[in-house]
């Protein structure tokens, strides 16, 4: 391949939504497309387990996007599905370009090579790292909140848990969503679920927001309840209240964008 020809791919691995946005909080969607540029073959995968919850966060772009659309906010996200390279893991990690997810194998990532690996993590991680750090800092004094989805059943079992509020060593936005969740009451909610960070998912909250102090929170939600354009519209207008309740409570509300 030559340098043009990935110079062009790599404008499209990062989608900027709303780039005008006045909002301070900068919206992350990672796993926001289950797309497997052709050139990887699936990666091996029958269609059916290549479109399935493995392979993207189902619901998550559209909520992403009707939440930046209800706040004003810019919104980050991947073009290319967390099997061709998981935006919300370092490069070091093996999940980065997982070999088993859940109960299946992935083919196409199994024995990849130093160069396969470092291949995808030039093509597609670095140019998003790169881009949500550039938002963050044309946003600054930001706030960071990333939206994903879950599989209401996973290895055979049922998760209660609708919404999850999850952190690393930076509570202070997850304790005030936590503190007033009025704006989301008729939901199951819970703190550190169905993941946690000992499960390696705040990558991209140790790695933009942690250090320089940017208030953050990895918001999960049960993929059930986004399955529609209508449901993730729904669930944005709940998301927008309890995340502008919760900013008002931190004080770190942007004057106009205060809830009437
Ligand atoms: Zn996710």
């Amino acid at each position: 391949m030559g340098k043009q020809q990935q110079a062009s791919m790599s404008e499209n691995t990062v989608e900027v939504y709303n780039a005008p946005g006045t909002h301070r909080i900068v919206l992350v969607c990672e796993h926001a497309s289950a797309t497997i540029p052709a050139e990887y073959t699936r990666l091996g995968l029958t269609d059916d387990i290549a479109r399935s919850h493995i392979a993207w966060d189902p619901g998550a772009m559209s909520t992403a996007r009707f939440l930046a659309d209800t706040l004003d906010a810019v919104l980050v996200a991947g073009t290319v599905s967390r099997l061709i390279y998981d935006l919300n893991r370092p490069p070091t990690s093996a999940g980065a370009m997982i070999e088993h997810s859940e109960k299946y194998r992935v083919p196409g990532n199994s024995n990849l090579d130093a160069e396969q690996r470092h291949t995808r993590t030039e093509r597609y991680y670095r140019p998003f790292v790169a881009r949500v750090a550039s938002v963050l800092a044309q946003h600054a004094p930001a706030v960071l909140v990333t939206i994903h989805s879950f599989t209401p059943v996973y290895n055979g079992v049922a998760r209660d848990v609708e919404i999850g509020v999850l952190h690393d060593d930076d509570t202070r936005l997850a304790d005030a969503m936590l503190a007033d969740t009025s704006a989301v009451s008729r939901y199951n909610i819970q703190r550190n679920q169905p993941y946690g960070a000992h499960d390696g998912v705040t990558h991209t909250l140790k790695l933009h927001a942690i250090p320089a102090q940017i208030p953050n929170v990895m918001l999960e939600v049960r993929n059930d309840l986004i399955s529609d354009e209508s449901a993730c519209r729904a669930m944005a207008e709940q998301l927008s209240r309890w995340l502008s309740d919760a900013l008002l409570t931190l004080g770190t509300a942007t004057p106009g964008q205060v809830r009437t």
